[in-house]
């Protein structure tokens, strides 16, 4: 490619920011009243560096992005076997927050959907691990991924809390198998904490581009998680980061990715870059609607698809 980087990623930016479809979502009263308008993308390199273009100084809640570090963080600490014991890998075809389960094992189908991260929340920070425990382990694992210190946004998490049935429903329906044990209400509180971190599309681009570099920090050179435990995140989010979306994402785009419903969108291509995007309005599977558009671009201008040949 040509053009130098900060210059394409603009062209990118101003081609985008015309789609106006979609809406924010409103089932957080918090994230209803988002400005709609903001839009920003950052890619970061395995070798470090990062460029970024829009409001990629805008914190928002990092929601259902913080999946794929939860489970990678679960992973470092319990061991790969441990955590399968208690979700799998498969694809669920179904929304982020259906009310299922695997048939014969009662696990949640993968750990990007709601009922799976729920119970990976509860792995978080090892055997023992009271509920203050869990939420400063993810907190600490994503600000390392960062390489900045991060904070809970309190009222995006108050206002989740309030609305919480239908992950209070998960949590109980969790404990009802005996795939988490402990307090329901605290299991939901602890996983609303996680998603209510606040992150900018720069952190984001410099945290996927750690699990594209085999888990050593792009920047410091920090071992953060394994090569195995890289691996698996990333073929947790290929089968299954964009919800019921994910198989039409990655014939078409082929960059393992997860999304969130703030707006955000995290990809990470092994080896190569990782991608950070930002825009409320959501298509109706819950995808952002500009985001998925970027890194359809960006995927085809710069031959990102997994799948291709070089
Ligand atoms: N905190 C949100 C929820 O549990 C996350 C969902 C999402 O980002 N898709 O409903």
């Amino acid at each position: 490619m040509r053009t130098p980087v900060p210059e394409y990623l603009q062209e990118v930016l101003d081609d985008c920011v015309g789609l106006g479809e979609g809406a924010v979502a409103d089932y957080i009263p918090e994230l209803a009243v988002a400005d709609p308008d903001v839009f920003g993308i950052a890619l970061s390199t395995v070798d470090g560096r990062t460029y970024s273009v829009g409001d990629d100084e805008r914190e928002f809640s990092i929601q259902s992005v913080s999946k794929p570090f939860a489970y990678a963080a679960a992973l470092t600490d319990r061991g790969l076997q441990r955590v399968a014991q208690t979700v799998a890998v498969e694809p669920s075809g179904e929304a982020f927050d259906e009310l299922s389960l695997e048939t014969d094992s009662h696990r949640p189908k993968n750990p990007m959907i709601n009922a799976g991260a729920i119970a990976t929340h509860q792995l978080l920070g090892g055997e023992g691990a009271s509920p203050t425990d869990r939420t400063d382990r993810i907190l600490e694992f994503c600000s390392r991924l960062a390489g900045r210190q991060l904070s809970i946004d309190r009222s995006v998490a108050a206002s989740e809390l309030a609305t919480a049935d239908r992950n209070l429903a998960l949590a109980h329906l969790l404990r009802n198998y005996g795939v988490i044990d402990g307090d329901a209400h605290e299991a939901v509180s602890g996983y609303i904490d996680q998603c209510s971190i606040l992150v900018t599309v720069r952190d984001l681009g410099i945290m996927g581009a750690t699990l594209a570099n085999a888990g050593a920090h792009p920047v410091t050179g920090e071992q953060i998680v394994s090569p195995a435990v890289a691996r698996q995140t990333l073929s947790a989010m290929a089968a299954a980061g964009m919800y019921d979306g994910a198989g039409t994402w990655f014939s078409e785009v082929g960059i393992p990715a997860k999304s969130g419903v703030s707006g955000g969108l995290l990809g990470s291509l092994p080896g190569q870059v990782g991608i950070g995007v930002f825009s409320p309005r959501l298509d109706a599977k819950g995808n952002s609607v500009r985001a998925v558009e970027v890194c359809r671009r960006l995927s085809a201008d710069m031959g990102l698809h997994l799948m291709e040949a070089e």
